[in-house]
């Protein structure tokens, strides 16, 4: 057996399948994921920045397990909005009113605000989260009236790996685009209706996702982390 072997597998701090087959669709090294480990807990997510949530996650699971493995965080950034959604982008739709608001005036203690009331109600880990429908709708609502180059945007993701000897190395990812003025496509998932990749004049929801792969923020992380892997192993 080569050092590839499937005991040496990497681990990618994830519980979403999704995910994890995509990941694995792109890196020539053998990945598996939580299940494979039998980690089911939910893994704490808090930091302010992506590079902190990926950090966070990645070194969750290489303490816990003691196995090399890496984590992904991905946030969409609106410049118009101040950088929101940013970290809670997932969670968009169920924030407080006035969090675009105190972004675009640089107030980056909203995130902590956030955080705080969520640990206060106890809901933060098991929070429910809003459908993608209704993040498109709160992303759509507050950027009503904006045009042109006010609609830009960018999708993030930063890729936290933890090896053998303990030591964090990030690889991030990013592709620019628009948001549209409505919903366009089916496939995908997320906000892949409503933003446009720059070069295209379809949403990442009407690209296959063999394209989609190729310019994604995602695609192009996994991208960086392969050239290391390779340069290094
Ligand atoms: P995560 O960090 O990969 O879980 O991503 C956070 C959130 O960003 C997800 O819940 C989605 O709403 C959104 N997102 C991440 N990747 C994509 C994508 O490729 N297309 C559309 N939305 C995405």
């Amino acid at each position: 057996m080569g050092k590839y072997c499937v005991e040496k597998a990497l681990i990618f701090a994830t519980h979403n399948a999704h995910k994890l087959k995509e990941v694995q669709a792109l890196l020539t090294v053998p990945v598996q994921g939580l299940a494979e480990l039998g980690c089911t807990e939910d893994i704490p997510e808090t930091g302010f920045t992506l590079r902190e949530n990926a950090f966070q996650k990645a070194m969750y699971v290489y303490e816990r397990f003691g196995r090399p493995c890496f984590a992904d965080d991905t946030g969409l950034e609106v410049e118009a909005l101040g950088g929101a959604p940013g970290v809670y982008t997932a969670r968009y739709a169920f924030l407080p009113d006035g969090f675009e608001a105190r972004m675009m005036a640089g107030d980056r203690r909203v995130l902590a605000d956030i955080q705080a009331a969520e640990t206060a109600a106890g809901t933060e880990a098991a929070a429910p989260q809003p459908t993608f429908a209704q993040n498109m709708a709160r992303l759509l609502h507050k950027m009503r009236g904006l045009e042109g180059p006010q609609r830009r945007a960018a999708f993030i993701t930063v890729i936290c790996l933890i090896e053998a000897d303990g030591q964090p190395r990030y690889f991030e990812g990013r592709v620019e685009g628009e948001i549209l003025n409505a919903p366009a496509g089916a496939e995908g998932f997320g906000y892949d209706p409503v933003f446009k990749p720059e070069g295209y004049d379809r949403s990442f929801a009407e690209l296959d996702l063999a394209t989609k792969n190729g310019i994604s923020h995602r695609g192009r992380a996994v991208a960086a982390l392969q050239q290391y892997l390779n340069a290094t192993r």
